[in-house]
């Protein structure tokens, strides 16, 4: 027996010490086809959404900072770079390289604070021969031109570093481009190059001015992501008839009970921001009649606030939105893909992580 045992601590202390090499044999196999991974390149044409981040400002383990990979044929644009923007987009392999611009929805932090890193990763890409273009409402050239200037100490170190073939100064940081809604109008086309249309619309966040969403329409697929707002009048009227909304998501119920619950720990603070969100965000019920009101084929909510530590927690987060929108919804999850293939008719969702295209 005390032989048989010492036989098995033996063999586990062995494969333990060969896990390493192991893992280092797997990892030389497999990086390779993983950095030659281009999901974006084989999906079918059509308009994507691939979730980047559907959390909020709120530390949420699940969930980075809002951001949305918008992929029309092979193009792809992103809406919002909150933090951790960057890591979600790496591990679904889309290449910084093919971003063609971001578009911004407002300037709160969760929603500007991965464009450092992720104008970087772009930067030094393969595919890169421009810079990165900003598209926002105004106040976008502020927040550009502060990042240009937090990140020109770095950029001038890697251009040293890695010469100009590589990392090329003259195209380094970003490129703000803002946009004004004409007078007496709540929409604008932002890009219309006959294969793709861009509309950028207002929407109701206040004290957060300017705020929109944004309406992508690509061969008769269209996809409506709202930013962060309230219900919208605006919105539904922009989102008539689209694929797809991905809509702004808190529940006041649940942001209640933790507001309750800081409140009871004497986090006075705390208890005061989360009395004071819910008049900026829609609820899911709302979410819900924004998407049935505007006749919308499905319904992503993002933005979860609050983070929903047990799944348990979906059903008393969307309340009654089931009954408000009898369509598809979903809660969108960080490496979420929503494709829209032209000629098709419906939304499939699946996962870029560790499922799907790219894995
Ligand atoms: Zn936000
Ligand atoms: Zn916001």
């Amino acid at each position: 027996m005390k032989t048989l045992i010492a036989l098995i601590a033996a063999s586990a202390v062995r494969s333990y010490r060969l896990r390493g090499p192991m893992a280092l044999a797997v990892t030389k196999r497999t990086l390779p086809r993983r950095m030659s991974a281009d999901p974006v390149g084989e999906m079918p044409d059509g308009l994507h959404a691939a979730v980047g981040g559907s959390g909020s400002p709120l530390p949420d383990p699940k969930r980075g900072n809002p951001c949305l990979a918008v992929i029309a044929g092979e193009r792809v644009f992103i809406v919002d770079a909150g933090e951790r923007a960057s890591e979600t987009l790496t591990r679904m392999r889309i290449e910084p390289g093919r971003i063609e611009a971001v578009l911004l929805t407002h300037f709160h932090s969760d929603h500007i604070g991965g464009l450092g890193s992720l104008t970087i990763q772009r930067w030094v890409a393969e595919q890169t021969t421009t810079r990165m273009r900003v598209i926002g409402p105004p106040g976008v050239e502020r927040v550009i031109a502060g990042y240009n200037e937090a990140f020109a100490l770095d950029s001038g170190y890697r251009t040293a570093h890695h010469g100009e073939a590589v990392a090329r100064s003259e195209i380094g940081g970003m490129t703000a481009e803002p946009f004004s809604f004409p007078q007496g109008a709540d929409s604008i086309v932002v890009l219309d190059d006959g294969a793709l249309k861009i509309t950028a619309f207002e929407v109701d966040h206040s004290p957060a001015e300017p705020a929109v969403g944004y309406r992508f329409d690509y061969k008769g697929r269209s996809l409506v992501v709202s930013g962060d707002t309230s219900y919208s009048p605006v919105l539904v009227r922009v989102a008539a008839g689209a694929d797809l909304l991905i809509h702004d998501a808190l529940s006041p119920e649940l942001t209640k009970l933790v507001g309750d619950a800081a409140a009871a720990a004497g986090l006075a603070a705390r208890a005061k921001i989360f009395a004071d969100i819910p008049d900026y965000h829609a609820s899911p019920g709302e979410a819900a009649d924004a998407a049935r009101e505007a006749g919308v084929g499905a319904l992503a909510l993002t933005h979860i606030v609050p983070p929903l530590p047990l799944k348990a927690l979906q059903g008393p987060f969307l309340g009654d939105a089931r009954e408000r929108f009898t369509g598809p919804l979903w809660i969108a999850r960080d490496g979420d893909l929503y494709s829209l293939p032209s000629g098709g008719k419906g939304v499939e969702r699946s996962s870029m992580i560790g499922r799907g295209p790219g894995a």
